[in-house]
């Protein structure tokens, strides 16, 4: 029995799960504040590799909690371990598919046993509330599981096509899929275990080998998902991990002639960045790139105001805002804005703010200084621009004073010009806006460069009117567990489009293993 088997815990039932996850999720946290500050090798080569620099992580709840210690890992870090990738490329590519699903499945259930602890350290590394943590964990082996689902669904990428009218021939045609060689996983802090382990999930059932970079604010979760794949059996040199700046390490990787593919998880500036770089090759490569979103709520007159409210405050504050699927504008008409606004005022008053490893906390810290100067300065511009109904203040007394803590902020009245329209902010804060009519709503909702997911609220009619001319990769409508968020293999799979990821294919979809996979056509003539 694997430690989530107790309740099929998604985003979807996260708001309700039975007593035993709570019980176990504060059992493991106690056992893992025993035990903090443990140095985190990287991983090259089937070898643990430490490095004279080191970094301590901390934790964005009370910055005096020192969690890991980490490698502050070179270039020649990096470039060992794309060597070490492309070594073990032939052997585990010309592995039968079916044991390279074998050996992700078995990785699976070692995370799904770890579920707890990983969530823990979810908890104090990122600051998410402890269901949104085991979510994010809970998603990970399902994303592997999704991969593994895949390749079997479709019998490894390989089929027969038709066979060429030649008289006098056999001639057969089959299709076969490979992998591209050694791929690169890049993944951000906001989810760092179901962003790094779908990736990886995918890259190493589809015969790629990996070198995995996660972000530096969050080393450990993704540190253990390595464990896990070690555990499993994965031979030496299809798995590497190294940590350090995404400046130099991840720079190094970004540039390597070496790497066939990447998956990169990120900021649009950033992403951007290593889309151009990787470009500089005598070849085009794949660069799958999620991105950030600026992400719409559209209500209409006719909608339920309460399912309105609670869905855009829990995708507004959930995490802290620091979702890519954040709901962060909010477009109403004019009719029912004060209601709908005054709805949200109440329920974000509600929110608690904490510590979030506490089991009624809802919003825990944002992920570190610059993401709080960050806050302040984005709530001046909006004092200063327009009004903001509720939060605008960091909070510093007490148990809030070592960490970054923020509160939940509603700003209305703010002019359509102002540049926080089109800004992914990634903190706590919604603008709203009153419009003439839904016509004029889409026009605003679709006017940024990110395109990433998007939430209604209305009529039946007007849910296909909109599914029909809203610009997102995710569109929700009428939903209630949150207007813009919500995402799940085989059910939501999840990406953008324009800025907001390079793919046009959703990640835990039908269409995402292939991206991971070349064809080759391979005829094969004898005269009959
Ligand atoms: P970020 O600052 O762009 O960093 C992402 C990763 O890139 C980190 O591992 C970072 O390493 C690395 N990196 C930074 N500079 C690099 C470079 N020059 N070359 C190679 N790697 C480099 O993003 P974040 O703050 O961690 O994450 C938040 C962003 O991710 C938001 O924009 C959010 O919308 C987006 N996101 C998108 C999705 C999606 O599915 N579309 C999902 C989650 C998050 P260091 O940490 O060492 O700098």
């Amino acid at each position: 029995m694997t430690d989530n088997s107790i309740f099929k815990l998604t985003y979807s039932t996260m708001f309700d799960p039975p007593e035993e996850l709570h019980t176990r999720f504060a059992e493991a946290m106690e056992a893992l504040k025993q035990n903090l500050g443990q140095e985190i090798p990287m991983f090259i080569a089937g070898e643990e590799r430490f490095s004279a620099e080191k970094n301590k992580q901390v934790s964005p709840i009370n910055t005096d909690l020192h969690l890991i210690t980490y490698q502050r890992g070179s270039i020649q870090d990096a470039e060992d371990a794309i060597a070490a990738a492309q070594q073990a490329f032939l052997g585990w590519s010309r592995m039968y598919w079916d044991e390279r699903v074998y050996l992700l499945r078995k990785t699976a259930d070692l995370i799904d046993q770890r579920l707890f602890e990983i969530s823990a350290a979810v908890t104090l590394e990122v600051g998410k509330n402890r269901m949104e943590a085991l979510g994010d964990v809970a998603e990970t082996p399902e994303l592997i599981r999704y991969a593994c689902d895949q390749m079997e669904a479709n019998r490894g990428y390989r089929a027969r096509m038709g066979k060429d009218p030649l008289i006098g021939f056999d001639s057969s045609n089959t299709s076969v899929l490979k992998p591209y060689g050694v791929w690169a996983v890049i993944s951000p802090f906001n989810y760092p275990p179901a962003l790094t382990g779908g990736p990886v999930g995918a890259a190493l059932v589809a015969g790629n080998t990996v070198v995995i970079k996660p972000a530096s604010n969050t080393v450990w979760s993704p540190s253990i998902l390595v464990d896990c794949l070690r555990q499993a059996g994965i031979p030496d040199g299809v798995v590497n991990f190294v940590t350090g700046p995404g400046s130099t390490v991840g720079k190094t990787i970004v540039e390597s002639k070496d790497i066939g593919g990447i998956t990169f998880t990120g900021s649009y500036d950033v992403g951007m960045g290593i889309f151009r770089s990787f470009a500089q090759s005598d070849y085009v490569r794949p660069v799958i790139l999620e991105l950030g979103g600026k992400n719409p709520a559209i209500v209409s007159k006719h909608a339920n105001l309460d399912d309105a409210a609670i869905g855009i405050v829990r995708s507004a504050f959930g995490l802290q805002g620091q979702k890519c699927s954040a709901c962060s504008r909010v477009f109403v008409e004019a009719e029912v804005h004060d209601a709908l606004v005054a709805r949200m005022v109440e329920l974000a008053g509600t929110l608690k703010v904490g510590d979030p490893a506490e089991r009624n906390t809802y919003m825990g810290p944002v992920i570190n200084r610059a993401a709080y100067e960050d806050y302040q300065t984005f709530t001046a511009e909006l004092k200063a621009a327009g009004k903001i109904l509720t939060g605008g203040e960091v909070i510093t007394e007490g148990d809030y004073a070592r960490g970054y803590f923020c509160q939940p902020t509603i700003a209305v009245e703010v002019p359509l010009e102002h540049r926080l329209w089109k800004h992914e902010m990634f903190l706590p804060i919604v603008m709203v806006h009153a419009v003439r009519d839904l016509s004029e709503a889409m026009t605003l909702a679709n006017s940024t460069k990110y395109g990433l997911t998007a939430g209604f609220y209305g009529t039946e009619d007007e849910v296909g009117w909109f599914y029909d001319h809203i610009e997102a990769g995710v569109v929700y409508a009428n939903r209630p567990q949150g207007a813009t968020t919500g995402a799940w293999p085989g059910y939501q799979p999840f990406g953008g489009r324009k800025g907001s990821g390079s793919s046009g294919k959703n990640s835990g979809g039908f269409y995402y293993l292939p991206l991971y996979l070349q064809e080759q056509i391979r005829n094969q003539v004898r005269r009959s």
